[in-house]
């Protein structure tokens, strides 16, 4: 069996990966979204163990020590990190799995596992982009602004990514992630078992 492939998907707060995510892991049953650790508060209507696990900060550290954290970062003051045991898991299980994180955790994976897979979700502009994170109506204006301001910053790094997803239209930003996976998917390199198997089949004609 060929080893699932590892993904990457960043975007501003606010960029509508949550949308795209969403509807792509409706359509795909080999996908799965790695639930990240992190020290800031759950919002209204996040749980434990299915948005985030919600931990606290000591929590958080010990698990640094003992080298739980595929990749760990701080973001508008508070730490969020991928767990290594499940990613790794379902990789050889030849699960897709998506890392719904921020840049420098993006270029953390990127450094260690280069075989990934990066996409950069663009919002079609910084007023949308300002919009959507006002509408969510969770964050205080304080923290509204934190974010814009964190959100510029980001942009900035789309291009450390391998592929930039633009989404005006939510379908046509679903069916372009969809379209890089299958691709990606199909490489040479990551069929190495499949292909072998056939061409061994090919030696006894
Ligand atoms: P939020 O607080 O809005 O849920 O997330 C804030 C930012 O943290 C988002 O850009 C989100 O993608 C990112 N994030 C969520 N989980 C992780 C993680 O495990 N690692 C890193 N580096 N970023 C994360």
């Amino acid at each position: 069996m060929n080893k699932g492939l590892l993904i990457v998907i960043s975007a501003p707060s606010g960029g509508g990966k949550g949308s795209i995510l969403k509807e792509m892991f409706s359509k795909d049953a080999n996908l799965v979204l790695s639930v990240s650790a992190t020290t800031r508060s759950p919002r209204p209507g996040e749980e434990h163990g299915r948005h985030y696990y919600f931990i606290s900060r000591d929590e958080f550290q010990k698990q640094i020590g003992n080298g739980e954290m595929l990749e760990y970062t701080e973001y508008c003051g508070n730490f969020y990190g991928t767990p290594r045991a499940p990613v790794e898991a379902w990789l050889e299980e030849g699960k897709d799995v998506v890392l719904e994180i921020e840049v420098d955790g993006g270029a953390q994976i990127k450094k260690k596992m280069p075989d990934c897979v990066s996409v950069f979700i663009l919002p079609p502009s910084m007023q949308v982009l300002e919009k959507r994170l006002r509408g969510r109506g969770t964050e205080e204006e304080a923290m509204v602004q934190e974010r814009l301001k964190t959100a510029c910053q980001e942009l900035s790094h789309v291009k450390d990514y391998d592929y930039v997803v633009f989404n005006d239209r939510l379908e046509d930003a679903v069916a372009d992630v969809q379209a890089i996976l299958q691709a990606e998917k199909l490489k040479y390199y990551r069929n190495t078992n499949s292909i072998e198997r056939v061409l061994k089949d090919a030696e006894t004609f």
